[in-house]
C-alpha cells in the first residue's frame, strides 16, 4: 500500500522531502487523491488546482535537484482560504457578486509560502466575505466537520480547518477578523493562530472589517504553526498597517519549559454561559499546565460583557465601507434586470450579496449615519479603548491568558441559521482578542463524549507570539492524549 503522506505535519513534509524519503511529486498525489476521496462528504473546497499543484511539485523536485533548493516548505500542500487573492484560480470570498472573479496578483502571504516552496492545492469555503461563525453562509457550499459530518466545521474559515482535518491539506492559510481562525480550528481539531494585528500583511486579503482583519495558519501541530508564522509574518510596503519589527525564529520557542510561567484566568470568562463539557476540558487543561510548573493567576477583564455589541457595531461600520467597491461597475456580478444606472446598483448589489452580508451592510450604514455616529459608533470606538485597557492591565499580572475558544463545541448545521444574534452570541471568546490586537492560538484540549473536538485557546500580549507558541508547545507534548484522524465515513 502507498504510504499515507498526508497524514504527516508540514515539517514531516518537508524532512521527507528534503531528505530524499520522496518526492514532493508523490506526496502531492497522495494528497490530491486523498481530496478525491473524501471531499465529495467534507465539502472543504471550492476550487482544487490538481495539474498546476503536480507540475508546481515537479518544479520543487527539480529544483531541489539542481539548485539544491531547501525552502522551509519546500513540497508541503497547502491550501487557502477563498478570501486571498490568488492570481491562480478565481477569488470569489464564496460570493455570488465575485462569481468568476480573478485576481491579478497574489497576496503578499501566498507569495511568502510560494517562496518557501509551497504546493497550493486550492480554494476553500468560508461565510461569504467572512461573515459567519459556521460557514453556512457560503453561496457556494455547505461544509461538513470531518469529526461528524451533522455539524459545522465552525467559520467563517471552514474550508480550511475542515481541509487540515481531514488530511486534505497539511496546512491552510484563513483569516480573523473576531474568531475565525481559531473558531472553526477550535471545532475541527486543528491548530490556529490569529497573529497580533500588524504581525502578517493584509495586502490581497479582501476587506472586512480592516482594524480587525488578520491573516493566519492552520496547522496539525504547534511545531507546524510556528513555521508557517515565520514564513508569512513581517513588514510589508504594501500594507502600511505592517509592523517594521524583527520577525523572530518562532521555532526557538519549542521544546522549552513553562516553570514559573503565569497563566491568568479571566474570571468574566467562566461564568454560566460556558457550557460544562467545555469548562471541563479547559479546567483539565490548565491543571496540566500548572503540573508543568505554571502559576495559575486569576484576572479581571471587565468590560467583557460589552464586547459583542462594539464588535458588532465596528465590524458592520468597517463592512458597509469596505462592500462599497462591490457595485456591479468595478467586478463581478451584474443584473441583468436593470434598466437604468440606479437600478444597475441597487440590483446588482441585491441580487449579489446573500442575506448575512446585506444584514451587515445595513447595520453598518445605520451606525455610520448622522444623527447616531456618536450614539453607536464613536461610542464603539472608545469602549474598544477600554476592552484593549482591560488586556493590558491583566498582562501586568500574568504572561498568558487561557480562555475556551468557544463556549460550546461545533454545533449541528442548521441548529443557529435562523437565528443571527445566537450565531454573534458565540463569538464571546474571541472577538476581544481583535478589538485589542493581540494574538490569539487555539488549539485542541481533548474531546467531548460525543466525539466533537474541545479548543483550548491562549492570548499574549502585543507581538509576543513567541510566549503564545512555547506555552501551546509544552502543552500539546504533555496533554496526555492524541488528536488521531477523523473516521470520515
Ligand atoms: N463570527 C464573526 C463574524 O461573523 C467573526 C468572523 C471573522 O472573524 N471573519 O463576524
Amino acid at each position: 500500500m502507498a504510504k499515507e503522506w498526508f497524514r504527516l505535519t508540514a515539517h514531516e513534509i518537508r524532512d521527507a522531502v528534503l531528505g530524499g524519503a520522496v518526492s514532493a511529486e508523490e506526496v502531492t498525489r497522495s494528497f490530491l487523491s486523498r481530496i478525491e476521496q473524501v471531499d465529495s462528504k467534507v465539502c472543504a473546497y471550492v476550487d482544487v488546482w490538481r495539474d498546476a499543484a503536480i507540475s508546481r511539485a515537479r518544479e520543487i523536485d527539480a529544483r531541489i535537484r539542481k539548485e539544491g533548493f531547501r525552502g522551509a516548505l519546500a513540497g508541503v500542500p497547502i491550501s487557502i482560504k477563498d478570501v486571498l487573492c490568488t492570481k491562480q484560480g478565481y477569488t470569489t470570498c464564496c460570493s455570488k457578486i465575485l462569481r468568476g472573479y480573478r485576481s491579478p496578483f497574489d497576496a503578499t502571504v501566498v507569495e511568502r509560502l510560494w517562496e518557501a516552496g509551497a504546493i497550493f492545492l486550492g480554494k476553500t469555503n468560508m461565510d461569504e466575505f467572512a461573515m459567519g461563525s459556521s460557514t453556512e453562509n457560503s453561496a457556494v457550499q455547505l461544509t461538513r466537520n470531518p469529526w461528524n459530518l451533522d455539524y459545522v466545521p465552525g467559520g467563517s474559515s471552514g474550508g480550511s480547518a475542515a481541509s487540515v482535518a481531514a488530511d486534505e491539506a497539511a496546512c491552510s492559510l484563513g483569516s480573523d477578523t473576531g474568531g475565525s481562525i481559531r473558531q472553526p480550528a477550535a471545532c475541527c481539531g486543528c491548530v490556529g493562530l490569529k497573529p497580533t494585528y500588524g504581525r502578517v500583511s493584509r495586502y490581497g486579503l479582501v476587506a472586512f472589517a480592516s482594524s480587525l482583519d488578520q491573516i493566519g495558519p492552520f496547522t496539525k501541530d504547534v511545531e507546524d504553526c510556528a513555521l508557517m508564522l515565520g514564513t508569512i509574518a513581517g513588514r510589508d510596503p504594501r500594507d502600511s498597517t505592517s509592523v517594521d519589527l524583527p520577525v523572530p525564529d518562532y521555532c526557538q520557542a519549542l521544546n522549552k519549559d513553562i516553570k514559573g510561567l503565569r497563566v491568568g484566568m479571566p474570571r468574566e470568562y467562566f461564568t454560566e454561559a460556558l457550557g460544562g463539557e467545555v469548562r471541563e476540558k479547559i479546567e483539565e487543561a490548565i491543571r496540566s499546565l500548572e503540573k508543568l510548573g505554571a502559576e495559575v493567576v486569576e484576572v479581571r477583564l471587565p468590560h467583557t460583557e460589552y464586547a459583542i455589541a462594539v464588535y458588532y457595531i465596528i465590524c458592520t461600520a468597517e463592512a458597509s465601507a469596505n462592500l462599497a467597491r462591490f457595485d456591479g461597475v468595478r467586478y463581478g456580478y451584474r443584473s441583468p434586470r436593470a434598466t437604468d444606472m440606479r437600478q444597475m446598483y441597487h440590483l446588482s448589489r441585491s441580487e449579489g450579496f446573500g442575506p448575512e452580508v446585506r444584514r451587515r451592510i445595513i447595520l453598518g450604514t445605520y451606525v455610520l449615519s448622522s444623527g447616531y455616529y456618536d450614539a453607536y459608533y464613536l461610542k464603539a470606538q472608545k469602549v474598544r479603548s477600554l476592552i484593549r485597557q482591560d488586556f493590558v492591565k491583566a498582562f501586568e499580572m500574568c504572561d498568558v491568558i487561557v480562555t475556551p475558544t468557544s463556549p460550546t463545541p461545533a454545533f449541528r448545521i442548521g441548529e443557529k441559521t435562523d437565528d443571527p444574534l445566537q450565531m454573534y452570541l458565540s463569538d464571546i471568546y474571541t472577538i476581544s482578542v481583535n478589538l485589542a490586537a493581540i494574538p490569539g492560538l487555539s488549539m485542541p484540549c481533548g474531546f467531548t463524549k460525543g466525539g466533537l473536538p474541545v479548543g483550548l485557546q491562549l492570548l499574549g500580549k502585543h507581538f509576543d507570539e513567541m510566549t503564545l507558541l512555547r506555552v501551546a508547545d509544552a502543552y500539546e507534548k504533555n496533554r496526555g492524549f492524541d488528536i488521531g484522524h477523523p473516521p470520515i465515513n
